[in-house]
């Protein structure tokens, strides 16, 4: 496994392209790049594409990123180009004796009982420990299925500790984590991991709904030989209902808030506000104002003009 870039220090945004991006998503990704300029590191994109691909939606993204003002550094990265230090990185773990093939079935997985002392939704560790001869009947069932084994980590710690801005020291569980999935595709907690070492990123700012993976993930870096980062996690943003916002929720992207007659400039002043800064008509703006101490720690709920 190479050992991560060397150079400056980093932060990053790393959009699913899935849709178009929601006022949540456009708070997160002002959040990382403000967190980023305003502590001198450089600010990066990545596609995260190896799932969930609605197609012209990465494009838009970037348009509408771009039309709030905010710049980055580089080359976009797409993750589905990156399968190379994917595997190897699988590789790596491989060789350390980390990895074993799981011939689980998803029904399988919920039905099983839980190992004493797992957390909730761990994997129960059905094919960690099988017999080769256990091993090579589930490569059959995987033929019959038309899947190949899903691989997964052979966790040796049950628990990790992560640092966030906000939260301060996070401890938890690492279980035995898909690396790469039933139908080839590299698992995200993997994926990520690696993807953000090759960057350089050493601050992870994102969405806050991704705050019980972050152990997982700085314990792969840590098997990996790679910098764990620390984390900065943004609370989500929720429609008035109390759920987390939505397409559904009504004219909640950057181009809705356009058809509606707002300006960039408009929703960027109505972003600053949630953020606690008042009177920022633009993304420099926020940049000189931000004030990560004066931040709310709640979720943003949205209320748009009907
Ligand atoms: N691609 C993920 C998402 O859009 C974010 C992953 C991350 O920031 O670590 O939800």
């Amino acid at each position: 496994m190479p050992a991560a870039t060397p150079g400056p220090r980093a932060g990053r945004y790393a959009p699913s392209p899935s849709g178009d991006l929601h006022l949540g998503n456009l708070r997160t990704a002002i959040l990382a790049w403000v967190l980023a300029r305003r502590t001198g590191r450089t600010f990066h994109l990545r596609v995260e594409d190896l799932d969930r691909v609605q197609e012209g939606a990465a494009q838009r993204q970037l348009e509408d990123l771009a039309a709030l003002g905010l710049d980055w550094d580089g080359e976009v990265v797409r993750q589905s180009e990156r399968g190379a230090d994917h595997e190897a990185a699988i590789g790596s773990l491989t060789a350390q004796g980390l990895v074993y093939e799981c011939y689980c079935t998803r029904r399988e997985i919920l039905e099983a009982p839980s190992a004493p002392h797992a957390p909730p939704g761990a994997y129960p560790g059905t094919c960690r420990d099988l017999s080769p001869a256990e091993r090579e009947a589930g490569r059959v069932r995987m033929r019959e299925l038309r899947r190949e084994p899903a691989l997964r980590l052979r966790a040796e710690v049950t628990e990790w500790s992560v640092q966030d801005l906000w939260e301060g020291e996070v401890r938890g569980a690492v279980d035995d984590l898909v690396l790469r999935r039933g139908d080839g595709v590299v698992a995200y907690n993997l994926a990520v991991v690696v993807d953000d070492a090759a960057a350089g990123v050493d601050q992870v700012a994102r969405g806050d709904d991704l705050l019980s993976s972050a152990p997982r993930q700085a314990h792969l870096a840590h098997l990996l030989g790679l910098p764990e980062p620390t984390y900065a996690h943004v609370p989500l943003a929720l429609n008035t209902a109390g759920a987390r916002l939505a397409k559904r929720d009504g004219a909640v992207t950057l181009r809705d808030r356009l058809a509606a007659g707002e300006s960039a400039a408009d929703v960027v002043e109505r972003i600053g506000e949630s953020l606690g800064l008042a009177g920022c008509r633009s993304a420099a703006d926020l940049l000189e104002a931000w004030d990560p101490a004066g931040m709310s720690r709640r979720p943003w709920v949205v209320d748009l003009p009907a």
